[in-house]
């Protein structure tokens, strides 16, 4: 009945269209009035549109958006094999909008161990899409109209963006390096703030301030001093903490990741974000989630129901028995906690001394899989051009993936735009990858050198 219908419903549209003046040409017309929200102002650019627009086009190893290029782990693969066509055919329907069951109970568990408190896994714990939606709820749920955000530099671009689109102010506080004097390779942890400036951006407008540890792109692992200081200015001026750790499992030479919301004071005022992307090595999954008190919770979960809604049930499902294999195995050498970061240090240290080999200093990273190195010494091959709005390293990671196929990211554009030309000597790599490609970045980067040293 419904298929002998169809033409005469088109035909009744289309004359209703032509007796009410639409032709194909004035379907085209222009709206006068202004089409785009005033929130969506100045945030339009993004950086990873660009580079990754750039590195598909011409590289030939990537090394800049950050992503493993290696398998997700053999037992992730297989429970999601499993939650696909197993049994439970409602794995593809529908689950809990906060967080599917499995999930948060588990994930409930794991941070109670790594936190020493109690927690409930309906309220304390909620199940975004990857933990960019995660950081959207937050800004979203607790940054009003006129308050002010504290954000470290260098940091995770989409935070200026996300603050000014819920109305805050951003406002930004430097990681300061101090080269050591030996002549030793500098490290993420010669990046320190500097006590003073940082309580200056302390104020009764100060909402939240946004802390990354492990920190893209520097790597920097916050010491318990540095938190403790930051802590401790949270508490004074009643500020709450989006603690973005979603590289907490990746931290290198027996550092420790300490968790802010375990110092005095900060649980109730703190929110922890986390990513089965960078913990399973699946960034694809998108799955990530936040821990915390649920006085703030439940803000994120009213921006969660009335935007996301839900995630994807049958990820979800792979992810919790990720986790519950990790907590058996917590702390183990067959964990895959232990066992990552483990093999992650290896490349560091190869792409470290591959970087040094050919005079594109490295700073050692404490944590994550990224590494920033210093491009002085090839500078002489992308020549300045005074007075351009383009910081250099932008232009010079352009000119690199153009040139030679190496694609990497500027360590201008983990700047706010008014303080993107604090260092323009820096690109940072990702070193989440097969040997392989670790290896083809090395040779193209030495053959660079030497066409370099024989010109
Ligand atoms: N925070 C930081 C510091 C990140 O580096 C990333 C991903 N690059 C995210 C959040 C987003 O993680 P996800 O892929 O889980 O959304």
């Amino acid at each position: 009945m419904l298929r002998r219908a169809g033409p005469s419903l088109r035909h009744f549209l289309l004359q209703r269209n032509i007796s009410a003046g639409h032709s194909s040409c004035s379907r085209e017309a222009k709206m006068s009035r202004p089409v785009q929200a005033r929130r969506l102002e100045g945030i339009d650019k993004n950086i990873w549109v660009e580079f990754v627009k750039l590195a598909t086009t011409y590289s030939k190893v990537n090394l800049g958006q950050g992503f493993p290029d290696f398998p997700a782990p053999e037992f992730l693969r297989e429970a999601l094999m499993r939650a696909l066509s197993g049994g439970n055919h409602m794995l593809h329907q529908y689950t809990r909008a906060f967080g599917h069951p499995p999930l948060v109970k588990v994930l409930a568990q794991f941070f109670e161990k790594l936190l020493g408190r109690e927690l409930d896994p309906m309220t304390n714990v909620m199940v975004t899409v990857g933990a960019y939606q995660a950081l959207f709820c937050c800004f979203q749920a607790l940054v009003d109209e006129g308050d002010e955000v504290i954000i470290i530099e260098p940091f995770f671009d989409c935070y200026e963006p996300m603050v000014k689109m819920a109305g805050g102010t951003p406002v930004f506080v430097p990681l300061r390096p101090n080269p050591p004097k030996d002549g030793k390779l500098m490290s993420s942890a010669d990046w320190q703030l500097d006590p003073a400036e940082l309580a200056s951006k302390f104020s009764e407008r100060t909402k939240a301030i946004v802390l990354n540890s492990p920190n893209n792109p520097l790597g920097k692992v916050f010491s318990r001093g540095e938190l403790g200081l930051i802590a401790e200015l949270c508490v004074k001026h009643d500020v709450l903490c989006i603690s973005d750790e979603v590289y907490e499992w990746l931290v290198y030479d027996g550092k420790q990741h300490i968790r802010i919301a375990s110092l005095q004071g900060m649980w109730e005022r703190t929110v922890i974000i986390g990513s089965a992307g960078k913990t399973f090595s699946a960034t694809g999954w998108k799955v990530g989630w936040v821990v915390g008190p649920d006085r703030l919770l439940q803000h994120l979960r009213t921006v969660h129901q009335n935007s996301v809604y839900h995630c994807a049930t049958i990820a979800q499902e792979a992810v919790a028995q990720g986790f519950q294999r990790e907590l058996t195995l917590y702390g183990k050498p067959e964990s895959y906690f232990v066992q990552l970061p483990k093999e992650l240090q290896q490349k560091r240290d190869w792409l470290v001394q591959s970087l040094d080999g050919v005079g594109m200093k490295p700073i050692i990273p404490e944590g994550t899989y990224f590494l920033v190195a210093d491009i002085s010494p090839f500078k002489s091959d992308v020549p300045d051009v005074p007075n351009s709005d383009e910081p250099y390293d932008s232009r010079f990671a352009k000119w690199m993936v153009k040139n030679k196929g190496l694609a990497a990211i500027p360590l201008s554009a983990f700047y706010s735009e008014a303080h993107k030309n604090s260092y323009t000597n820096f690109i940072r790599f990702c070193f989440a990858k097969e040997e392989a490609t670790l290896k083809a970045a090395s040779d193209i980067l030495q053959k660079w050198k030497q066409e370099k040293t024989s010109s």
